[in-house]
């Protein structure tokens, strides 16, 4: 009887040891992760998306956009198009905005 009991309670200690190692991984996958975008975007940042070019920030309608010095690709920060389109819904820009709407 005092091996069954000893062996039940080796089980036990056993599965909350696997269930620890379970939670560390997900928080060290996550924590990867995080990592991971960080270097990404240290790599990227001000880089443009399509060629790796440098982007210059210049102002268009009172809105700051960057443009890539070497093939001429547009980037806008979440909100700047829909700034740019303004309250005309019908415009080109509008629809735009209306496209690419971020999920808020
Ligand atoms: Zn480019």
């Amino acid at each position: 009887m005092s091996s069954d009991k000893n062996k039940s309670e080796e089980e036990y200690f056993a599965r909350l040891e696997r269930e620890e190692r379970a939670r560390a991984q997900i928080e060290a996958d996550k924590q990867a992760a995080v990592d991971a975008r960080a270097a990404a975007k240290a790599t990227h940042l001000q880089c443009c998306g399509k060629c790796g070019g440098p982007m210059t920030p210049r102002d268009f309608r009172g809105v700051e956009i960057d443009i890539c010095g070497w093939c001429g690709a547009v980037l806008l920060d979440p909100g700047e198009l829909e700034t740019l389109a303004g309250k005309d819904a019908s415009g080109a820009l509008a629809g735009l905005a209306n496209l690419f709407r971020m999920p808020r």
